[in-house]
């Protein structure tokens, strides 16, 4: 199946080697095959106790039954049974002989191939491979092969669509430590019920199953066709929520009988309710017509079709490559460019934690990934936050303020869907009221978004209406001093250990900007577009006025002091929190100090993740090249990366201040979080957030990229074992290919003929005409 470590061919697979029921949960996560329309979890086709099996698709939330709205959990495609001699083979009923499961990154598949024994020494081998299509979104396909490797075998084939699915809501409350038997770990737990069966039919040509969620009244249908190598017709068998094909054969010993099942899965947010079944059915007929093997050959073009745009590799590590390709797969099958209506969740399509609601990681550690590789995606992303604006208005509204504020968790309306108690019932928590600063983070994506493709269009038709409308919640929730200044208190920051804070930097300094974008946005209007302009005015009854009214504010916004090595405080009365000495693992990565946790560090100086570093890197032009180095020096010791987001962010940062000696121990710890489950969760779910944080270290922090005064700008580092880094950047349409050494950058502009772009390479202007290499010396000046 795949070639062993140390070849180029494992720098693109995941592999699975036995079955550990102890590991089982995160490895269906890692297993997660999709493409941006569905995602589901890489559990065992037969199921086993203890597994955490799961389809999420985009969009399809409920409030039925839960505390927050859920992205549910939508049938199970995969379920196929197999049962030889009138026992089903599973991991309980026969002993494993041999295991190994493969996730080819290159066409989003997973392969398996597992030998069972029964108590009689009878060996059956089951291969399969799976894969949700990336050239037709709504198709999943599963092959199966079995063979009685050694006896004569009567097999049924059970292959199904159930739909008696549920989240999972509450945590039961177990005494400390949880159960350590893997069986039980789910067991407990509160569940929500969001489906309820609808429709279901029955033919020759396969089985169709009709739910509808509860709350939300989303019709979703799944059409299954499976064919098997073996004389006679199939039996259908229905259960509760459940039905199912069921194929009957007599195998001789070595001989190999496959069932190939295509399915298709429609909803009603995609054709009107009434035609779904009939979408879902015509469209499995014509996969079905075309067979499987075709579809895989779809499959495989669309994905190559995608890598060509955004593949990164390392030369001279292989397993950095891998890790950075993993990242690479995960954010290519949690979104599309299909929906303007969905957002990615924090576990995107991978799993239930966070319950598939976005939050600033999208615009902030995602969106640059999708912008500068499949600016589409990203395109469709923003309009989300454009068609979530009444949400928005709506969370203004009713916290009493003008204008739109962002969710800081956003599901389907944009409404705050943030939960006010953790999933235990012990904390209360305030992000929803008071981490704010997600809302600069959607002005963040936006300038972004224009500034690298140059689509104005998007601007003027929504990205303006975004800009006025949440400034004007800005300018209304800045609070005036006596002194005619501006403050925000009561704020939570990008760092969650301090509740309440007032004047947090990283806050306040994205207010002042996102004021000012607005403002220019406006000018800039005033003169390209002018009757747009009016008539949006006129629609938002919006003012020149207040318009000034916004720069007035931002010119006055109070920022935090500065100390005179030019430390910003991280709010106010930060700098007189006590400070605590940290310990660090094995790995040399701080943990919380003895008897802390995140609910009692309120009190100190140390903090959960990158906040005023952060603030350094998302606002670059800002800050003197010192005054950067001295925050990376003086909040790096107390930085405990107890989220996913902050690693990325400090290693990209060392390397621009020019104290890179933990650039690479923060880029593993960003890249393999979940290859290595270095938070402890990865079993509910991919930390996406920190896979876009991971394209960001290759490109922005080793490959040494930003964008300045409308300019592509590089200054690569290197750690010395890595020969080369390469990537792919999209730019106003055009496409670059970079490729930095420790010596050296070589650039290839992929444009129309004649055309060319400057760059700025440490500084140094390189033109770059289209389709010819440039190579840049480095470290000569
Ligand atoms: C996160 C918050 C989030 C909350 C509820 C916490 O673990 O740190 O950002 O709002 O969970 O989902
Ligand atoms: C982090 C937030 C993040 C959220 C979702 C939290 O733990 O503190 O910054 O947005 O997780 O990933």
């Amino acid at each position: 199946m795949s070639a062993g470590p140390g070849t180029a061919e494992s720098s693109w697979q995941i592999v699975e080697d036995r079955f550990d029921p102890v590991l089982a949960n995160t490895n269906e996560t890692l297993f997660t095959t999709g493409n941006g329309y569905l995602g589901t979890r890489g559990a065992l086709e037969e199921g086993h106790a203890g597994a955490l099996p799961g389809t999420f698709l985009r969009g399809v939330f409920d409030h039925h039954d839960c505390a927050v709205i859920d992205l549910v959990k939508a049938p199970d495609w995969v379920a196929l049974e197999i049962v030889v001699n009138g026992v089903k083979l599973d991991v309980t009923t026969a002993s494993i002989v041999r295991h190994r499961r493969a996730l080819d990154m290159r066409d989003g598949s997973l392969s398996r191939e597992t030998v069972f024994e029964d108590s009689a020494g009878r060996r059956t081998r089951i291969d399969t491979i799976r894969f949700a299509s990336s050239a037709d979104e709504h198709l999943c396909c599963l092959q199966a092969r079995i063979t009685p490797e050694n006896h004569t075998a009567s097999i049924a084939v059970h292959s199904g669509i159930d739909a008696t699915r549920h989240n999972l809501d509450r945590r039961p409350f177990y005494p400390d430590p949880p159960p350590a038997d893997p069986q039980m770990k789910w067991h407990k737990w509160a569940k929500s019920r969001h489906l309820d069966e609808v429709d279901r039919a029955a033919s020759a040509d396969g089985v169709y199953l009709e739910t509808r969620t509860i709350g939300t009244g989303i019709t979703i249908g799944y059409a299954a066709g499976t064919t098997v190598s073996a004389p006679g017709e199939p039996e259908v068998a229905e259960r509760y929520k459940h039905i199912e094909q069921i194929s009957r054969t007599q195998v001789a010993a070595g001989e190999t009988v496959s069932v190939d099942k295509l399915v298709t899965i429609y909803t009603s947010r995609d054709v009107a309710a009434a035609d779904v079944g009939r979408t879902a059915r015509e469209e499995l007929r014509r996969h079905r017509d075309a067979g499987f093997t075709a579809c895989r050959a779809r499959n495989r073009a669309a994905w190559a079709a995608k890598w060509a745009d955004c593949d990164v590799t390392i030369d001279g590590d292989e397993d950095a490559t891998r890790t950075v390709r993993f990242s690479i797969y995960e954010l290519l099958i949690a979104a599309n460019e299909s929906d303007q209506h969905v957002n990615i969740g924090a576990n995107a399509l991978t799993g239930e934690r966070y319950r598939g609601h976005a939050f600033w990681d999208t615009e902030v550690f995602m969106l640059p990934f999708f912008i500068y590789t499949q600016p589409e995606t990203a395109r469709a992303l923003l309009l989300y936050r454009y068609h979530t604006l009444d949400g928005a208005r709506q969370n203004a509204r009713e916290t009493g303020f003008r204008g739109a504020r962002y969710a800081w968790e956003s599901a389907d309306t944009g409404a705050e869907e943030t939960p006010q108690w953790t999933i235990d019932g012990a904390h209360r928590i305030w992000m929803g009221e008071e981490e704010i600063h997600i809302t600069s983070a959607v002005a963040y994506g936006l300038v972004a978004y224009v500034a690298a493709t140059g689509d104005h269009a998007l601007m003027t038709d929504f990205g303006a209406e975004i800009l006025f409308e949440t400034s004007r919640f800005w300018a209304d929730r800045l609070e005036a001093t006596p002194e005619g200044r501006y403050v925000l208190s009561r704020v939570v920051g990008p760092d969650e250990f301090h509740e309440h804070v007032d004047n947090n930097a990283y806050t306040n300094y994205l207010v002042r900007w996102h004021l000012q974008q607005a403002a220019r946005v406006y000018a800039e209007l005033s003169d390209t577009n002018a009757r747009e302009l009016a008539a949006l005015s006129t629609r938002l009854g919006l003012t020149r006025e207040e318009v000034e009214d916004w720069l007035n504010k931002a010119e006055q916004t109070h920022l935090p002091a500065v100390t005179d090595d030019g430390v910003i405080e991280q709010f106010d009365g930060y700098f007189g929190l006590a400070t605590l000495p940290v310990e660090h693992d094995a790995n040399d990565m701080p943990m919380y100090p003895s008897g802390h946790h995140h609910y009692n560090l309120a009190g100190t100086k140390l903090l959960k993740q990158a906040d005023v570093v952060m603030l350094t890197y998302v606002l670059p032009d800002e800050f003197s090249d010192e005054v950067k180095l001295a925050n990376y020096e003086y909040y790096e010791p107390l930085t405990l990366h107890k989220s996913s987001l902050s690693a990325a962010t400090h290693s990209i940062m060392s390397i621009e201040v020019g104290d890179p000696g933990r650039a690479v121990q923060y880029f593993r710890r960003a890249a393999s979080v979940d290859l290595v489950d270095n938070q402890g969760n990865t079993e509910e779910g991919i930390h996406i957030a920190s896979a876009g944080g991971t394209w960001q270290m290759m490109v922005n922090g080793f490959g040494g990229f930003r964008v300045r005064n409308g300019r592509m700008t590089f200054k690569p580092w290197l750690p010395p074992d890595w020969e080369a880094v390469a990537f792919r950047l999209k730019w106003h349409g055009n496409a670059l290919s970079v490729s930095a050494s420790g010596t050296s950058a070589t650039f290839l502009l992929s444009a129309p003929e004649g055309c060319h772009e400057t760059v700025l390479v440490h500084g140094r202007e390189v033109i770059l005409p289209a389709g010819t290499e440039v190579v840049v010396g480095l470290g000569d000046g």
